[in-house]
């Protein structure tokens, strides 16, 4: 790895060959810019973090290429722009750009090999300063973690939860929350579960983690025995099957005196969808044991309306995605109300994520959708924090 001097914007150059990224990272720190280069993947996934503003990438490289990094990105909910090189074909940075700005990544334009120092500042030029995210624990920053150190992280209790707290949206109160999970690294600082539930659920490791959830989230249930409130938890897929899950929720209410209709357990539509069968007979076992299921990032799969009808859930949430659009996108408002309908017509409750203004929430309200969560009302929050904004 190679280190440039500091500055305000922090770039990172990822190039299979050494020389060039070295080459582009001296250039950028010569013209002010704060550069790190690397020239493999691994290197990349390690140096990684959302503190970087542009990231410029060659689009040909043998283990990870320009096009995965994309989805990396995107998947890691980077706010970076990005800058693509490259040697060849002027069309693949087409529709590599093309592909990149679908994702909402920006990018601030391509540099075909070879080029000259002056065409990177004028590209690297377009890069302004956007306010980074409030820092609440989105803001901060994160990186890519590894399998080894979640292990440890995990043994360490490094991962806490934070609650949003779900609305009845007629009455205004709290119904409910949602327990979220959070690793706050010792160096790397709060990290979120979208760079490392994937990581956790190649691994394995998600059934270490989903345990420490389930204890964490009953115990501090427990504690708020004397609200009428549920408590929601996310759980992937696979751990639905390998931990066991009816029996092993039974034991965890059984012993901290929590009665099953207080627990709703959330799962993907997509991961769902994936693999009806194997999950159907558990799901039902827990539906008889009267916990409730929710069908969370709804609209986001493909869930016919045979599948729908046959799983046992008993709540649907619509996505994030459609509800934050819902005033000023026709097919997202198109979305949220065939969802809205379809799951009153199979006697299923609704929530909506991400309510972030007023308009929304009246609308969806005069629709009928019973609960919602959102920045409008909260974001994830600690337990104490909750308690005394929402529990007092
Ligand atoms: P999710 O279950 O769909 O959780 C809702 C996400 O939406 C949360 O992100 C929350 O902070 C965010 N959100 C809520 N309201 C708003 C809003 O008004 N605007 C915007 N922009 N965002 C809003 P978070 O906490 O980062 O969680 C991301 C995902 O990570 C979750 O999506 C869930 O799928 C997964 N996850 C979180 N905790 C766990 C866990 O303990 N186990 C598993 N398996 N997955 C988890
Ligand atoms: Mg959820
Ligand atoms: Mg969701």
């Amino acid at each position: 790895m190679h280190f440039s001097k500091p500055g305000q914007v922090n770039v990172l150059i990822i190039d299979d060959e050494a020389d060039m990224s070295e080459f582009v990272a001296d250039a950028a720190s010569a013209l002010g810019y704060t550069a790190i280069s690397v020239s493999d993947a691994d290197e990349f996934v390690r140096a990684y973090s959302t503190a970087f503003d542009v990231i410029i990438l060659d689009l040909f490289m043998p283990k990870l290429d320009g096009i995965e990094i994309i989805r990396f990105l995107h998947e890691n909910r980077s706010g970076a722009s990005i800058i693509l090189m490259s040697g060849k074909d002027k069309s693949i940075l087409h529709s590599a750009s093309e592909l990149a700005a679908e994702r909402n990544i920006e990018v601030l334009g391509v540099l075909e090999k070879p080029f000259t120092i002056d065409q990177l500042e004028v590209i690297l030029g377009k890069f302004t300063v956007r306010k980074r995210v409030p820092n609440d624990e989105q803001g901060s920053i994160s990186a890519a973690p590894t399998v080894e150190g979640m292990r440890r992280g995990i043994a360490n209790r490094e991962f806490f939860l934070v609650y949003q707290p779900q609305f009845d949206l007629k009455t205004g109160k709290v119904s409910g929350v949602e327990a979220l999970v959070r690793w706050q690294h010792p160096t790397r600082g709060l990290i979120h579960p979208a760079l490392f539930i994937p990581l956790a659920e190649e691994s394995g490791l998600i059934n270490k983690l989903t345990e420490f959830v389930l204890e964490e989230a009953m115990s501090q249930l427990k504690r708020w025995q004397a609200h009428d409130i549920t408590m929601s938890i996310n759980v992937s897929p696979t751990t639905v099957v390998d931990l066991d899950m009816p029996e092993r929720l039974d034991a965890l209410t059984k012993a901290h005196d929590i009665d099953p209709h207080k627990i709703v357990i959330e799962l993907t539509e997509t991961a769902l969808m994936e693999n009806v069968g194997l999950y159907m007979d558990i799901l039902t076992r827990l539906r008889m044991k009267n916990f409730n299921l929710s069908i969370d990032d709804f609209g986001t799969g493909y869930s016919s309306m045979q599948q729908l009808v046959r799983v046992p859930f008993n709540e649907l949430k619509v996505d994030q995605s459609f509800i934050r659009q819902v005033m000023n996108d026709a097919e997202c408002r198109a979305v949220a109300q065939m969802s809205i309908s379809l799951a009153h017509g199979l006697n299923m409750k609704v929530v909506a994520e991400g309510i972030e203004d007023q308009e929304t929430y009246d609308w969806l309200k005069e629709l009928g959708c019973e609960l919602g969560q959102g920045f409008l009302m909260s974001r994830p929050i600690s337990a104490e924090e909750l308690e005394m904004r929402f529990l007092s």
